[in-house]
C-alpha cells in the first residue's frame, strides 16, 4: 500500500465520521423537539374555547391520542432510519451494491451501472421501509378511521409508484451523469439549465399525466357549488379552465383542495373529502368557497412562482457547491467507494450529506416563509369578506382530520409550514374586524 492511499483512507474515515456526526445531530435535535411536543400534548386536558363548538371532549381526547400515536410512530421510524443509515455508511453497503451492479452489467459504462445500482438500492430500500409503511396505513391510520385503502389497492398503488418513480429517476439520473461527465469546467450551469427545464416539464405534466394514474379525477358536476366557484373565479379574473374532484377518499380521508397550472390555464382540484357528506364530515358550500378564496390568495400573491424561483436559485447553489468539491476523493471513500468515483454517488453525498447544515437552515427559512404566505392567503379571503366561513371551514377540517391544536412553540416553529389553527383563527378574527 503506497503512502497516498493510506492518506486517502484516513481522510475518507474523517469525512465518514463527519457525515455520521451531522446525521446524529439532526436526529437528536428532531427527537428533542418531538419529546417537547409529546410532553406538551400529554398534559393537555381542557378543550380550547375556540374549538369547543365543534369538538366534544371525547373527540378532543381522541385527537390527542392520535397525535401522540403519530409522534411515537415518528420516533420509531426516525430511530430505525438513523441506525440503518449509520450501518450502511459505516460498512460501505452502497459500494458493495455498486460492485455487484458493475459485475452484472454487460456494458460496463457508468450511466448503465449507475441505473442498475439505483434500481437495486431503491428496490431494497422500498422493501426495508415496507413494514413501517404497512403499520402506518393499516394499524395507525386504520385505528383512527383514516385508512380507506384495501390491501389490493395498497399493493397496486405501491407497484405503480415504484415504476413511475424508477422511470423518472433513471431518466433524470442518466441525463445528469452525461452532463457532469461531458459538460466541461462549467458543467454546473448546463446541469442547472437542463434540470430546471426538466423539473418544469414534470411539474406541468404531473397533474394531467402522472397523478391520474393513481387517483380518479372527475369534473365537478353542474350545480350550485360549481356555479358559485366559477363566479368567484371570474370575479377575481382567475383563469379557471377545469374544475375537478379527486377521489382522495380511496386513499385516506384527510381533506384538502389545491389549484395548479401555469400561465392562463388553471385547474382547481377539490378532494371529495372536502365536500359535505351524510356523516357530518366535509364543508358546506360557503365554507368550500372560503377555502378556495384562501387558495386563490396564493395565486393572487404569486406564491407558487416565488417558491419556484427560490427552488431554482437553491438548485443553482447546490450544483455550484457540488462542482467545487466533487473531485475530492475522500467524499467517495467515506461511503466505501475507494476504487471508483461515480458522479451520481458524489452528487448524492454532497447534496444529501455535506450540504446538510445548509439544507437544514434553508428548510427552516422556507417553513417560516410558508407560514407568512399562509397568513397572506388567509388575509386575501378576509378581504373578500370570507373570514367567518373560513374559520368554520378550518374548524371543520381540523375536526375531520382529528387535528390536535396544542403545540410546543419550538416544535411548531420548526415543523409547521401552516400556522397552527388557534393562531390562524385569532389573526382571522383580528383582521376581519378591520375589514367591516
Ligand atoms: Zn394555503
Amino acid at each position: 500500500m503506497d503512502e497516498n492511499s493510506v492518506v486517502g483512507i484516513f481522510d475518507a474515515a474523517h469525512v465518514r465520521d463527519f457525515i455520521i456526526i451531522l446525521l446524529w445531530i439532526e436526529f437528536l435535535w428532531e427527537t428533542y423537539l418531538s419529546i417537547r411536543q409529546f410532553k406538551k400534548a400529554q398534559c393537555v386536558t381542557e378543550v380550547p374555547d375556540e374549538i369547543k363548538t365543534v369538538m366534544s371532549k371525547n373527540e378532543f381526547e381522541k385527537a390527542k391520542q392520535y397525535s401522540l400515536a403519530k409522534l411515537k410512530f415518528g420516533f420509531v421510524k426516525d430511530t430505525h432510519g438513523i441506525i440503518l443509515t449509520t450501518l450502511i455508511i459505516y460498512y460501505g453497503a452502497l459500494a458493495y451494491f455498486w460492485d455487484f451492479s458493475h459485475d452484472i452489467n454487460p456494458v460496463k459504462g457508468e450511466v448503465s451501472t449507475s441505473c442498475i445500482w439505483l434500481f437495486i438500492v431503491s428496490l431494497i430500500s422500498t422493501f426495508i421501509d415496507l413494514p413501517l409503511t404497512i403499520y402506518h396505513t393499516f394499524v395507525l391510520e386504520e385505528k383512527y378511521g383514516f385508512n380507506k385503502q384495501t390491501a389490493g389497492f395498497f399493493v397496486w398503488d405501491k407497484i405503480k409508484a415504484f415504476i413511475v418513480n424508477q422511470i423518472i429517476t433513471l431518466l433524470l439520473s442518466s441525463v445528469i451523469i452525461v452532463i457532469i461527465k461531458s459538460g466541461g469546467p462549467y458543467f454546473f450551469i448546463w446541469l442547472w439549465v437542463v434540470v430546471c427545464i426538466l423539473s418544469m416539464v414534470l411539474l406541468t405534466i404531473y397533474p394531467s399525466v402522472i397523478a391520474p394514474l393513481f387517483d380518479k379525477y372527475t369534473p365537478l358536476p353542474e350545480g350550485e357549488l360549481r356555479t358559485e366557484i366559477e363566479n368567484l373565479a371570474s370575479q377575481l379574473k382567475f383563469p379557471l379552465t377545469q374544475l375537478y374532484v379527486v377521489e382522495g377518499s380511496k386513499r385516506s380521508s384527510h381533506s384538502n383542495a389545491y389549484f395548479y397550472g401555469l400561465f392562463k390555464s388553471k385547474r382547481i382540484v377539490l378532494f371529495d373529502t372536502l365536500l359535505a357528506k351524510d356523516d357530518g364530515t366535509g364543508c358546506k358550500n360557503d365554507e368550500i368557497l372560503a377555502v378556495l378564496s384562501h387558495e386563490l390568495g396564493h395565486w393572487f400573491h404569486n406564491h407558487i412562482i416565488k417558491n419556484l424561483i427560490l427552488m431554482q436559485v437553491n438548485l443553482f447553489l447546490l450544483f455550484l457547491g457540488f462542482s467545487i468539491i466533487f473531485k475530492y476523493k475522500p467524499l467517495y471513500g467515506a461511503l466505501g467507494f475507494f476504487n471508483v468515483q461515480p458522479v451520481l454517488v458524489g452528487l448524492f453525498v454532497v447534496l444529501q450529506y455535506v450540504m446538510m447544515p445548509y439544507n437544514t437552515v434553508l428548510n427552516f427559512l422556507m417553513t417560516c416563509l410558508s407560514r407568512r404566505f399562509e397568513f397572506q392567503a388567509d388575509d386575501f379571503a378576509v378581504q373578500l369578506k370570507k373570514a367567518e366561513p373560513l374559520e368554520r371551514a378550518l374548524l371543520q377540517l381540523n375536526k375531520d382530520n382529528l387535528g390536535f391544536p396544542i403545540n410546543d412553540n419550538l416544535y411548531s416553529a420548526w415543523h409547521h409550514s401552516h400556522p397552527p389553527l388557534l393562531e390562524r383563527i385569532s389573526v382571522l378574527r383580528k383582521n376581519a374586524k378591520k375589514v367591516k
